[in-house]
């Protein structure tokens, strides 16, 4: 089946918004002729409106949010709701990041309970799963993936995962400058699209769009994208200058 890959850059703690009007005024015209890939940019929710308003001419690069909190509103200092980035223009978000687990203690129930938020909102989600450098050296990839992936979308639909992206991050991969080889990502989206033809069925195991993430860059992107299960990737380090994100994105 074909897949309209799809390439987000995680800008995480990075760019401010007036940062952001010269990356997004130098990406554009790099971008303009790409239809072949489905292309976001994810600041961080400060910087959201100034990018989607310095993007309005610009119909093949959509925005996304990087986390939201799974209420609708009410006292929760800090937090930002998933109608807010709708309200702001976005298409996306990026929930589960392997920095929101870690640093911010997020269970698969709460990455759960924000994916069911964000596509209520009729927001598509970046769901990220995968393993530390101690769990694939101790053989537990496999069983971290599962847990990750069968809990986090405990309970959704078929019609659900039309507006889900995972996202494979080895976390020993994210900003360590060392990507899983093209092979070693291959074997867990095959991993990941047979778990999801158990959850499923086959046709929308087929469908769902897996991206690699994990220190892409403009010299790795090809051979990642020519294994049959990456579907894109989730760019973080690379995505924060125009030019090297824009050769990601055209790596056809
Ligand atoms: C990420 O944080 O999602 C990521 C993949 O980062 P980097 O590309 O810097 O490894």
């Amino acid at each position: 089946m074909k897949r309209t890959p799809v390439i987000a850059a995680n800008w995480k703690m990075n760019i401010t918004p007036s940062e952001s009007e010269g990356f997004v005024k130098a990406f554009i015209p790099l971008v303009k002729d790409n239809r072949e890939v489905e292309i976001v940019l994810c600041p961080s929710s400060p910087t959201i409106e100034r990018v989607t308003r310095s993007l309005k001419d610009a119909q093949n690069i959509k925005t996304g949010g990087q986390n939201i909190y799974f209420e609708v509103n009410g006292a929760f200092t800090g937090e930002t709701s998933a109608s807010m980035l709708k309200d702001l223009g976005c298409s996306y978000v990026i929930l589960g990041h392997s920095e929101r687990r870690e640093i911010f203690h997020e269970t698969n129930d709460m990455v759960n309970k924000k994916v069911k938020k964000a596509l209520q909102t009729g927001l598509s989600c970046i769901v990220c799963v995968g393993e530390k450098l101690s769990e694939r050296q101790n053989g537990r990839t496999e069983s971290v993936v599962k847990d990750h992936v069968t809990n986090s979308l405990a309970n959704f639909s078929k019609d659900d995962m039309k507006n889900i992206v995972i996202a494979y991050e080895p976390v020993w991969a994210i900003g360590t400058g060392v990507n899983a080889t093209p092979e070693q990502a291959e074997e867990v989206h095959v991993f990941i699209r047979g778990l999801l033809k158990d959850m499923f069925d086959e046709e929308t195991a087929e469908a769902t769009r897996i991206q690699y993430g994990g220190s892409v860059k403009p010299e790795n992107i090809k051979e990642l994208m020519a294994q049959k299960n990456i579907d894109g990737a989730l760019v973080g380090g690379a995505s924060l200058k125009p030019d090297s994100f824009a050769k990601i994105v055209n790596y056809q």
